[in-house]
């Protein structure tokens, strides 16, 4: 059996993951820094978790790139999928080639659908102990619909496209704590 990796996307730090406290090796990639606010405490569990060396920081290559390209375009969801939801899908497909077994933390439903499709697990931040409640924007990445956070389809009820959900960036307020 592989040693477990777990693979990190943005939402996990805005809403309070700390890799420190997690019994795997973590690992995310480099433009999930771009999503979090630079003085938010996401921004500063990520840095604290790389400095340590509990989280490793890692592009991955053109060729796992490629193979979740492809997935996401046999999906139908490229269009749903970030450049950095790509990296993260891509990185878990490497570090499965590496003899890892990863599973990605999101709750994005459009992420899950195409590491299913590769193989990758994935589970969602419940899962993790994150105990902070993220308000959630859930919108069609191709109709550009907004619907309720709440909303129990995966798909865009008009026109199918896998919706994507993404944690509200919280500001500076997060840092003056409760
Ligand atoms: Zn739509």
């Amino acid at each position: 059996m592989g040693k477990k990796a777990i693979v990190l996307d943005a939402s996990a730090f805005i809403a309070g993951l700390d890799p420190l406290s997690l019994d795997c090796d973590a690992f995310t990639v480099p433009g999930v820094r771009f999503e979090l606010s630079p003085s938010s405490m996401g921004a500063l569990r990520l840095r604290m978790a790389e400095e340590s060396g509990r989280l490793v920081v890692r592009q991955p290559g053109e060729e796992a790139l490629e193979k979740a390209r492809r997935a996401s375009a046999l999906m139908g969801d490229a269009i749903a999928l970030s450049e950095i939801d790509i990296e993260l899908i891509a990185l878990a497909i490497e570090l499965k080639e590496e003899g890892y077994e990863p599973v990605i933390a999101t709750d994005d439903y459009a992420i899950q659908n195409v590491a299913a499709e590769v193989g990758i697990d994935f589970t969602p931040l419940s899962t993790l102990g994150i105990r902070e409640e993220l308000k959630w924007v859930v919108y069609c990445p191709a109709c550009f619909r907004r619907y309720p956070a709440d909303i129990k389809e995966r798909e865009c009820p008009i026109c199918g496209t896998p919706l994507k959900r993404k944690p509200i960036k919280k500001g500076a307020r997060e840092l003056g704590g409760r």
